[in-house]
């Protein structure tokens, strides 16, 4: 789960990251308001949104009167924002913060994400902040600092002195970044964090270390520890297919394609859209209906699936083992009949109950094409979207 950059900060400060001060703000007067609270002659007015590259975007200006905060404020919200992280549609701006101005001698990089490999929490830092830290590791790898933190211990002072050298943090700043780093990790864990990022950490004028930009992600199979956090998802921000998918207990993310999956089991359903690019085609969406799914779940799942209009065609690719294709087959011709399907429909089940399965999709009367092994639906779904039989 993604939260704004202005409840991460929040929650950020609660550890004892330093912060600018700063006022979420709905609308362009409570945005004035705000900077007037906070007082001062320098304010940021930032958008807030689930993504990142917003400065490069024109979602973070600083304002030197109350006039521009007010024009900034105006400019803002409502905006459809597009950075390389919201697709070329953007995504609209609902809410503000505005922070009080930072003077920035330096902007630097710190991250932690969960590493796989060696199963702990990777500590990433670097010189080089405030940019794209994508752009870091493919050109200058060298630059990016990981400490892997070993969970008995946490952060050792002497790792953290090594890593804020290795970012050019001057000595007298170094106990400052130590704090900081140790309250970020103490976030990361005590929240279940999958991502926390302070992209740019900052070295003000008189040498102060300052989070001027915080972004975190909670790992969703923890949020039932912290109803708290539950609370600040933000459902504007998040896919309309992908909200309602959940609701119906089904695994569903977007994707640019054509060719709707329906699947069953996580595995399968990742090899079915491996399989439909093989062939030269891309995958709307990834779809597991999960191993109890009904005739019921699998009409949602169309449902949900045709809420793209761009969506030329659907693959149902169904292995049959505590689920019987004939449940299955069932539900494929309720979903089509209820949605008056009219995309063509390519359907391979296997397992339990296969015949039987096969034989109702047979006799339902549906243009359904069936196929037998997964390269042969691959290939006829892919013919289908590009309109060779
Ligand atoms: P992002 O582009 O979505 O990552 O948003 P950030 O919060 O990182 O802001 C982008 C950039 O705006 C930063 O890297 C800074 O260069 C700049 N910026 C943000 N806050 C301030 C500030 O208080 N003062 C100044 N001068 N620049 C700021
Ligand atoms: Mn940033």
């Amino acid at each position: 789960m993604k939260i704004h950059e202005y409840q991460a900060k929040e929650i950020l400060r609660k550890f004892g990251v330093v912060t600018p001060r700063g006022v979420p703000s709905f609308s362009v007067d409570e945005a004035v308001k705000a900077a007037e609270t906070l007082g001062g002659k320098v304010w940021v007015v930032k958008a807030q949104i689930h993504a990142g590259g917003r400065g490069k975007g024109g979602g973070v200006k600083v304002a030197k009167s109350m006039d521009e905060v007010r024009t900034f404020a105006s400019q803002i919200l409502g905006m459809q924002l597009v950075t390389h992280q919201t697709g070329p549609q953007g995504q609209k701006v609902r809410r503000l913060l505005v922070e009080e101005g930072a003077d920035i001698s330096k902007e630097l990089y710190v991250g932690m994400v969960v590493d796989r490999g060696t199963q702990r929490v990777a500590l990433m830092a670097s010189s080089e902040g405030g940019m794209d830290i994508e752009e870091v590791a493919a050109h200058t790898p060298e630059k990016i600092h990981t400490v892997f933190i070993d969970p008995a211990t946490g952060l050792k002072d002497a790792e953290l002195d090594d890593v804020a050298a290795k970012i050019g943090i001057p000595a007298a700043s170094i106990p400052q970044a130590r704090e900081i780093l140790k309250a970020l990790y103490k976030a990361f864990e005590e929240t279940d964090c999958s991502l926390a990022e302070i992209n740019p950490l900052i070295l003000t004028g008189d040498g102060r270390v300052v989070a001027l930009d915080a972004k975190i992600n909670f790992d969703d199979n923890a949020l039932f520890r912290h109803p708290d956090l539950v609370e600040l998802r933000d459902l504007d921000e998040e896919d309309p297919a992908e909200i309602e998918a959940s609701k119906f207990g089904l695994s569903y993310i977007s994707l640019d394609g054509n060719i709707g999956c329906l699947v069953n089991g996580a595995g399968l359903a990742m090899a079915t859209m491996d399989v439909i690019k093989l062939y030269g085609a891309e995958p709307a969406n990834f779809l597991d209906v999960g191993g109890g799914a009904d005739a019921e779940k699998v009409t949602e799942a169309f449902k949900i699936m045709l809420r793209n209009p761009g969506l030329k065609a659907i693959l149902v690719n169904i292995f049959g083992g505590i689920m019987k294709c004939d449940t299955i087959a069932e539900g494929v011709i309720a979903a089509s009949r209820a949605v008056q399907l009219k995309v063509p429909l390519v359907v391979r089940m296997k397992g339990t109950n296969e015949d039987l399965g096969k034989k109702m999709l047979a006799e339902s009367g549906l243009p359904i094409i069936s196929a037998d092994n997964m390269a042969e639906a691959a290939q006829k779904v892919v013919a289908a979207v590009k309109g060779v039989h």
